[in-house]
């Protein structure tokens, strides 16, 4: 973009307007930063209950390649964005023809593609885990047994530990495979982790660049469980290499826009990049409450071709995903409760419109509801839900931020909430 669109502009007798592909959570916290801002919002996702829908000036309920969905978004907003990974390319790549979208298709379509990402990490010169594509038998034959244990993961599509097997034989691998329907598949060696990290970068279109600190991260599941971010939380050496490898990929790809890169820490402290989320991300939730600039206001920046400064972290911070797993547990300490189904609707009545004051929506009403009022007893405690109406098993419902004045602080308030949310302590 060559001139920013500022703030509370109108343009061609339009609020100026930015849009977003997808309506999941992270469109939500997108949309929350705009409008703070002063912007108007558009998302185009064809779930009617997107949690990004239900808060944007306008919500086009289409599917993401629909030419008239893309065309309405385009006549509204004067730059797009993507919440997504999976968004199809083709679809950005149609949105930029006319439009100033970031990030770019070509670097979406690379972090789509774990081969094509891969080759781009060594393009970069940063350590990889040493990996095998396999796309046909024989790549499937050719296998080096060094790769062995290994994890089996289709190129494209996975998220949250989904399209991904385990497996320590050549006839397991073989298996996998074909459980995989003989997709495209990258087979990376299992690595002996002591821990993992990540980093988000903004970067602009005129090149400036900016970092938040190193974040730890714990995975249960494949799913991000708990990120830490506080000086010492990651040995200052190794941080120092994490932000340099992720600024040269960002580098490396023109990136524009908000992109984190995901490490491994080796036992022994090698560094390795793991991937790469063309998009805020899950780990950088804390950046809402615990630095002056979140991730989400840096992701408007980049759109609407705004300056970036450094953001600074402010407070120790811990993050607590909260998982639909956890409206399936009885309430704690509390009379009366009873545990739910398998898949509770947090709504009282099916079917009734869940916007009408008279539809019984509070979810409070929900005997399965974890007890916030309890956790936000809890000094520092930052609650952030996304409005998904029915909690399934490994569904992102929320998460917790904890701020406090000192790690130690921190900590001990985060293990507390974790003691009354029935998690497990870290
Ligand atoms: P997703 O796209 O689902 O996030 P990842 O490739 O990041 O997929 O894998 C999810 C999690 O599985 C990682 O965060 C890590 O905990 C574990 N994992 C993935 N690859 C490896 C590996 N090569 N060695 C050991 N653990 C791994
Ligand atoms: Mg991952």
């Amino acid at each position: 973009m060559n001139k920013p669109l500022l703030p509370g502009a109108v343009v061609n007798g339009q609020p100026a307007t930015l849009g977003v592909m997808g309506g999941g959570q992270l469109g939500r916290m997108f949309v929350h930063a705009a409008q703070a801002m002063g912007y108007y919002t558009a998302v185009l996702d064809p779930d009617p209950a997107s949690p990004a829908g239900r808060v944007s000036h306008h919500h086009i309920q289409t599917d993401y390649l629909d030419e008239q969905g893309l065309a309405q978004l385009m006549q509204r907003c004067a730059a797009i964005t993507t919440e997504f990974e999976n968004v199809p390319a083709p679809a950005l790549f149609t949105l930029g023809a006319h439009r100033f979208v970031a990030p770019a298709s070509d670097a979406v379509a690379i972090a789509q593609d774990r081969a094509a990402e891969k080759a781009h990490f060594v393009k970069c010169g940063v350590p990889v885990a040493p990996h095998a594509v396999i796309e046909t038998t024989a790549q499937l034959a050719a296998v080096a047994d060094d790769l062995l244990p290994g994890i089996l993961k289709t190129a494209r599509l996975g998220y949250d530990g989904k399209g991904q097997v385990r497996v320590k034989t050549r006839a397991e691998l073989a298996a996998a495979w074909a459980e995989l329907q003989q997709v495209p598949c990258v087979l990376e060696k299992m690595l002996p982790l002591q821990h993992e990290c990540s980093v988000i970068v903004a970067r602009s279109g005129n090149g400036e660049m900016v970092n938040f600190p190193v974040q730890r991260n714990l995975h249960r599941d494949g799913i991000l469980a708990v990120t830490e971010v506080y000086p010492g939380v990651i040995d200052a050496a190794l941080a120092a290499q994490a932000v340099e490898a992720t600024r040269a990929i960002a580098e490396g790809l023109q990136y524009v826009g908000v992109l984190c890169v995901e490490f491994f820490v080796l036992e022994g402290g090698t560094l390795v990049v793991n991937e790469i989320a063309p998009r805020p991300h899950n780990s950088g939730h804390y950046t809402l409450d615990a630095c002056d600039q979140s991730q989400f206001d840096l992701q408007v920046r980049t759109l609407a071709g705004l300056p970036l400064t450094p953001p600074r972290q402010h407070s120790p911070a811990i993050m607590l995903n909260l998982l639909g797993d956890l409206w399936q547990k009885p309430v704690k300490q509390k009379s009366g409760s009873e545990e739910s189904g398998s898949e509770p609707n947090l709504l009282r009545k099916s079917g009734s419109d869940p916007n009408s004051s008279k539809s019984g929506s509070d979810p409070n009403s929900s005997n399965s509801c974890p007890p916030w009022d309890q956790v936000l007893a809890l000094p520092g405690t930052h609650l952030h839900l996304y409005g998904k109406l029915s909690a399934r098993a490994g569904r992102k419902m929320g998460h917790l931020n904890i701020t406090g004045a000192s790690p130690e602080a921190v900590r001990a308030t985060a293990l507390q909430a974790c003691a009354l949310l029935g998690l497990p302590a870290f």
